[in-house]
C-alpha cells in the first residue's frame, strides 16, 4: 500500500511537472489529444498539510478512503454508466465516510451546529441543483440531484429543501447524526490539518458527458446561515462539456466572489486554455494575489485532468479508462 501510494504521487508529481503553460497561451492550441473512453477525478479537501500534523496512520486511511471511492466511481464508469451516476455515487461513498467534512463528519458553525452545502451540474445541457445549509438530509449531493431532475428550480435551501428531499423519497435523519463524536476526537487532528475537507468530484462518460458536483459541511467555526462556494454554480462547481468539469475547495468566499469553476472555463473557452493552464492560472495567480487559499480538480472533454491547489496539500485521486489510477496527498 505505501509503496503503490509513494508511485501515485510520484506519478501525479510528474503529471504536474510535465504541464507547465507556455508563455504564448496561443500555444495551447495545439492539436486534440485522444480522449479516454471514460475518465474520474476526485478531491476530499485543500489545506495546509504535513508530516507532522498529518502523520502516516491517517495518511493511509484517507489514502484508502480516496482510492475506494476512486473505485467506485470508475466501476460505474466501467459499467457504462453515466457520468451522474459515477459523480453521485461518489460524493455518497465520501458523505459517509467521516473522514471528510461532507455529510457524516462535517465540521460545526460556531453554534456547534452541521450546517451542509452540495451542488451538481452536467455538462451537455449546463442543467444544474443545489441545496445550501440544510441539516437534515443524509446526503446532500443526492438532494442537490432531485432539485436538478425534480423541480424547475436551481438552489433549494434549508427546510424547504428538507421537506422537498423527503417528498422525493430521501432519507431524512436527525441532525446529530452527522455528530460522531468518538471519531470528531479521534481524527480531530487530521481534521485540524485539513480545516476545509470538502469533497468533489467530476466524471466523463463514454457518452463524452461531463458532470461535476462538490458536498460539504463548509468552513469550521462559520457563522449560523453562513453559504460557502459549494453550492454556487460557477464558484465552487462547473461542467461544460464543451470545456470542462470543476469542483472546488478551500476558502469559499474568494472562489464565490472569483468565480473560480467558471472563469475555468471560460479560460479554455475563450482564451484556448487547456484545462491545466486554465487551472494554474486562477488557482496559481487569481487566488494567491487575492489571497484566497484552496484548490480545484478538473477534468477536460477528453477527460484529462487538472489538480491544482495553492495549499500544501489536497486529498485527490484520478483514474480513467487507460487503467491510470493515482491516490496523492500532498502538492
Ligand atoms: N469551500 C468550502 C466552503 O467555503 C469549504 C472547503 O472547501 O473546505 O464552504
Amino acid at each position: 500500500m505505501k509503496h503503490r501510494n509513494f508511485l501515485s504521487i510520484i506519478a501525479i508529481l510528474t503529471i504536474l511537472t510535465s504541464c507547465k503553460a507556455p508563455a504564448d497561451q496561443s500555444a495551447a492550441t495545439g492539436p486534440d489529444p485522444e480522449p479516454y473512453a471514460y475518465a474520474l477525478v476526485l478531491h476530499g479537501g485543500a489545506g495546509n498539510m504535513n508530516f507532522q500534523n498529518l502523520p502516516e496512520p491517517y495518511q493511509e486511511k484517507f489514502n484508502l478512503a480516496l482510492d475506494t471511492a476512486l473505485q467506485l466511481g470508475l466501476d460505474v464508469l466501467k459499467g457504462g454508466g453515466k457520468s451522474i451516476d459515477a459523480v453521485e455515487t461518489v460524493i455518497r461513498y465520501m458523505e459517509d465516510n467521516p473522514l471528510f467534512n461532507a455529510g457524516k463528519g462535517a465540521v460545526f458553525t460556531s453554534e456547534g451546529k452541521n450546517e451542509l452545502d452540495a451542488s451538481i451540474m452536467t455538462g451537455q445541457d449546463l442543467n444544474a441543483g443545489a441545496v445550501a445549509g440544510v441539516t437534515d438530509i443524509r446526503h446532500p449531493i443526492s438532494a442537490a440531484r432531485a432539485v436538478m431532475e425534480q423541480s424547475e428550480h436551481v438552489m433549494m435551501a434549508g427546510h424547504g429543501a428538507s421537506v422537498f428531499a423527503e417528498q422525493v423519497g430521501l432519507e431524512i435523519v436527525d441532525p446529530s447524526y452527522f455528530f460522531t463524536p468518538d471519531r470528531y476526537e479521534s481524527y480531530q487532528k487530521a481534521v485540524e490539518a485539513e480545516k476545509h475537507g470538502t469533497v468533489g468530484c467530476v466524471a466523463l462518460d463514454r457518452d463524452g458527458n461531463l458532470c461535476a458536483g462538490t458536498s460539504t459541511g463548509g468552513m469550521t467555526n462559520k457563522k449560523y446561515g453562513r453559504i460557502g462556494d459549494a453550492p454556487i454554480i460557477g464558484a465552487g462547481t462547473y461542467a461544460n462539456n464543451a470545456t470542462c468539469g470543476v469542483s472546488a475547495t478551500g476558502h469559499g468566499e474568494f472562489f464565490i466572489r472569483w468565480t473560480v469553476a467558471h472563469q475555468i472555463s471560460v479560460l479554455m473557452q475563450y482564451k484556448g486554455y487547456n484545462v491545466e493552464q486554465a487551472a494554474k492560472e486562477v488557482v496559481e495567480k487569481t487566488l494567491v494575489e487575492e489571497g484566497g487559499d484552496g484548490g480545484v480538480i478538473c477534468l477536460d472533454r477528453f477527460g484529462r485532468a487538472a489538480m491544482v491547489t495553492n495549499t500544501s496539500g489536497m486529498f485527490r485521486a484520478y483514474g480513467n479508462s487507460e487503467g491510470e489510477h493515482l491516490v496523492a496527498i500532498f502538492k
